[in-house]
């Protein structure tokens, strides 16, 4: 009976050093706020590298002139199917039939897209050309075998570019065709960028290691490749998977300004002015901005609530003091520290059974297939926490665990994944206070704010966290209102996008076109 006790007092602890509550998670909004200044203001400034991407303007579907021109009421000029849409949304109907005729859209053609550096790999082809947000796509999937992970650069970019190859064939369009093919290169490794279409591989991570390409431009490594395969395709722009992500919610809803991505990893990117980006003086784009990956995974705060199995983790990981922020939220830990806990508990009390080997190795499970684990038994919702008994049983390997320790094993889950989510959603405030989308500069209006001041700002969203894991969104929505108050998290909207990474390099690829 005493032993119980030590084990609900673990859960206790846990609960009490996971605790988020909104004054801390205001704390936190504001030391991400604040980490973005000193990023942008100098190289190495800030734990967030706030890296330059080179991408200056964002795939809207729009033709750009006919938007301006109709705010000022000139009759724009442009595709006569997208007019009605346009017109209707801006209650301008009246207008129509003066406005259909000629310039093209902003984006038009066929592009293709290629992304590395998630579960899998994949290659695309998107037709553009029709209505916004409704263009055809054909994709292709599959993992990189492991050999080609650690093998040598020639052998990977040469299974990259026979998948390339094959979806070319596949759309009947010729390999021979004297028209060159735009293609948006999604490379999510740590790159500097030195223009929108190069840059420099700074290190491999999740699980990649091949040597010889460290320091090497990596679009040209591809471009060469593709040439070699006697493919007439052009390296448009290499962009990291949440530049994707942002290039494709802007491209359906133009109030998009940063995108979040919550799966194996964590990282965010916005749009920014390019006058606030300090660390480069003189940084001069038509549109006056430019979107900054954040790398936000290495977000760390004094603010944040760390706990020992947080402090044991980040030591026994392959890259301690690093990732902090990613550490406390993404799918590749969040079932880890569960783990440890759960492990604490047992070495507590023999209600576990004995110590088992599989709860007492580190990332037992594989990196990140334990949080797909917590989140089944996180939302088991049956009486008797049969799928908890069950998983419990054949992963972890503690069968005939009683149901009062696994109602225990619940818990445990949700203060971490609760925690997790709450950190996110104070991550992303800290984006929209940088950006002064957070309502802080709201007029008020008597004693309460006016709403008429706050824009609508999108967010686009991608991850298994967000989209597989309901109460993971939950808690991160929840969050989300309690920081910004009911009246201005009206206005902000995370929209879920498919594919982002990929799709969305295509689009860039059309909007950074050589050809318009
Ligand atoms: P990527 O590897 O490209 O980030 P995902 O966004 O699909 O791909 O994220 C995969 C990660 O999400 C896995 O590492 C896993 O830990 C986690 N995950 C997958 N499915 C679920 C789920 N149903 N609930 C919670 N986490 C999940």
């Amino acid at each position: 009976r005493r032993k119980w006790k030590r084990v609900v007092g673990v859960l206790k602890e846990l609960e009490e050093s996971c605790e988020t509550t909104v004054g801390r998670l205001r704390q936190v909004v504001d030391a991400m706020a604040v980490e973005m200044h000193a990023g942008l203001a100098s190289e190495g400034g800030s734990k967030l590298k706030m890296l330059l991407t080179f991408v200056d303007n964002l795939p809207s579907g729009f033709p750009i002139l006919g938007q301006y021109s109709m705010i000022v009421g000139v009759p724009p000029v442009c595709y006569f199917g997208m007019v009605f849409e346009f017109l209707s949304c801006c209650n301008l109907a009246a207008l129509s039939v003066s406005c259909s005729c000629i310039l093209p859209w902003s984006e038009k053609g066929t592009f293709y897209g290629l992304d590395l550096g998630g579960t899998n790999f994949r290659v695309l082809r998107v037709e553009l050309g029709g209505q916004r947000s409704s263009f055809d796509r054909d994709v292709a999937q599959q993992a990189i075998p492991p050999r080609l992970m650690t093998g040598r650069s020639e052998d990977l970019f040469d299974f990259i570019a026979s998948s390339l190859q094959h979806l070319v064939e596949k759309g009947n369009d010729s390999e021979q065709s004297p028209i060159i093919k735009e293609l948006g290169f999604t490379f999510s490794f740590p790159v500097k960028q030195t223009s929108v279409s190069s840059g420099i591989l700074i290190k491999w991570t999740k699980g990649f290691a091949i040597t010889d390409m460290v320091g090497k431009e990596v679009a040209g490594v591809l471009q060469q490749t593709l040439a070699r395969k006697g493919l007439n395709m052009q390296v448009a722009v290499l962009v990291n998977n949440t530049v994707g992500t942002l290039a494709l919610g802007h491209y359906h809803d133009a109030d998009t300004v940063a995108a979040v991505i919550i799966g194996t990893g964590t990282n965010a990117c916005y749009w920014e002015r390019t006058d606030a980006i300090i660390k480069c003086q003189g940084l001069l784009t038509t549109s006056g901005g430019m979107v900054v990956n954040m790398e936000w995974g290495n977000f760390w705060s004094s603010h944040m609530p760390r706990t020992s199995y947080d402090i044991e983790l980040d030591a026994e990981s392959p890259n301690p003091n690093d990732q902090g922020f990613e550490k406390m939220i993404s799918g590749m830990y969040l079932g880890d520290i569960v783990r440890r806990v759960i492990l604490r508990m047992s070495q507590e009390s023999d209600v576990f059974g004995p110590v088992f080997s599989s709860l007492s190795v580190p990332f037992a499970l594989g990196y990140a297939s334990m949080t797909p684990l917590m989140a089944a038994m996180h939302e088991d919702d049956s009486p008797e926490l049969t799928k908890v008994a069950r998983i419990l049983k054949d992963d972890l390997k503690i069968p005939d665990l009683p149901l009062k320790a696994r109602k225990l094993v619940v818990k445990v889950c949700d203060v971490v994944a609760r925690r997790a989510a709450r950190l996110a959603a104070a991550g992303i405030v800290g984006i929209l206070k940088k950006i002064g989308r957070d309502g802080s500069g709201c007029i008020r209006v008597g004693r309460t704010r006016s709403d008429t001041k706050m824009r609508r700002t999108v967010v686009a969203i991608e991850g298994s966290l967000y989209t597989q894991y309901t109460m993971f969104r939950e808690y991160l929505h929840e969050a989300l209102h309690e920081i910004l108050g009911e009246d201005i998290a009206q206005h902000v909207i995370l929209k879920v996008t498919e594919d982002g990474s990929g799709t969305g390099a295509a689009l860039l690829a059309a909007s950074h076109s050589s050809k318009s």
